[in-house]
């Protein structure tokens, strides 16, 4: 007979997520509208998150698992934290390059690490490429948040593919010596610094750009009239792109319910809020919504480096930090 739902049969997803863009909250919402699955949902950095994760260990409540890094998904993979998942929507709709070869991951949006000028300062042909970054033409003018932050660990690990050690050594080097300011904030922050004149050149990620494109508020008009993008190395190996993914947890108490929320990303709608809310790109081509600002950034050329090549050089690229003093 068919009854209502009683707590004990109340089916539930839980998910520890390292994304912390208001946009999601839709996203999850029509997930219960739609499954009548409850989303009881963690926040945490993708280290703590992790961290817990692994203290966890076979006890862990956690179902799904989202993270805002390449390099992480694939260090969370080689650590067996993941549940390799067995779904053809998965493997059809998401191209081979944007997931674990074991498919214990997905990429469900992507983001590119660009380059912001100031434009009464600099001039943009002298930073339109991460290696100019480090040449001494550009001395006290760049920012970045902190060197050991994922998102500036999976472009350093990209470089190390790209050009071998001893020149991303340095190049690393040469950055430090043309820091404007020690590293500090986030990425919004930069940009903020780059606006003020505080700093010629930052690097950020390409959506806290976009979020800034759409602000009303006058203060971010007058950020972005002063401030210009590059996308960088577009003469050569491309833009740096990092992923936003996720996995079924390795030891989830609600398996079915968890592949389920993954091929629910995976959905044309879902796209939607989940890349376009955040001003990301969908993985899925067809899902692209009108975005005019994030349009606005065109077509470029992406470094195709995948994920497992980025993460397997993290620890490298942190040595690297280290031997310099890049803090
Ligand atoms: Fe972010």
């Amino acid at each position: 007979m068919f009854s209502f739902s009683s707590n004990a049969q109340e089916k539930v997803l839980n998910l520890y997520s390292a994304r912390h863009y208001q946009t999601d909250e839709a996203l999850y919402a029509n997930f219960t509208k739609t499954t009548g699955i409850k989303i009881n949902r963690i926040e945490l950095g993708d280290e703590p998150l992790l961290e817990r994760l692994r203290a966890e260990g076979n006890k862990s409540p956690a179902d799904v698992i989202l993270l805002v890094d390449a390099a992480r998904l694939w260090k969370a993979q080689a650590e067996g934290l993941f549940l390799p998942v067995q779904s053809k929507i998965l493997t059809d709709r998401i191209p081979a390059e944007l997931r674990a070869s074991d498919n214990s991951w997905f990429g469900f949006s992507s983001r590119a690490r660009v380059i912001v000028y100031n434009k009464a300062t600099v001039k943009p042909e002298d930073a339109d490429t991460y290696e100019e970054l480090a040449d001494p033409k550009n001395k006290a003018k760049v920012c970045t948040r902190s060197g050991s932050h994922p998102y500036n660990l999976s472009l350093f690990g990209g470089m190390l593919e790209r050009v071998g050690e001893a020149k991303t050594e340095a190049w690393l080097k040469g950055l430090v010596e043309n820091q404007a300011r020690s590293p500090k904030g986030g990425d919004t922050d930069q940009i903020r610094a780059v606006a003020s004149g505080e700093c010629g050149i930052a690097l950020t990620n390409s959506y806290y750009w976009v979020r800034l494109l759409k602000s009303s508020k006058p203060e971010d008009r007058e950020v972005v009239a002063k401030v210009g993008l590059i996308m960088p190395n577009q003469n050569s190996y491309g833009t740096h792109m990092n992923l936003s993914g996720g996995a079924v947890a390795r030891y989830a108490p609600n398996r079915e319910a968890a592949v389920q929320f993954l091929e629910y990303l995976a959905s044309d709608e879902a796209q939607g809020y989940f890349a376009n809310g955040n001003n990301e790109w969908p993985v899925i081509k067809a899902a692209a919504q009108r975005n005019p600002e994030l349009e606005s950034l065109g077509n470029f050329k992406q470094d195709r480096l995948s994920a497992a090549v980025i993460g397997s050089r993290s620890a490298q690229a942190q040595k690297l930090l280290d031997k310099v003093g890049f803090k």
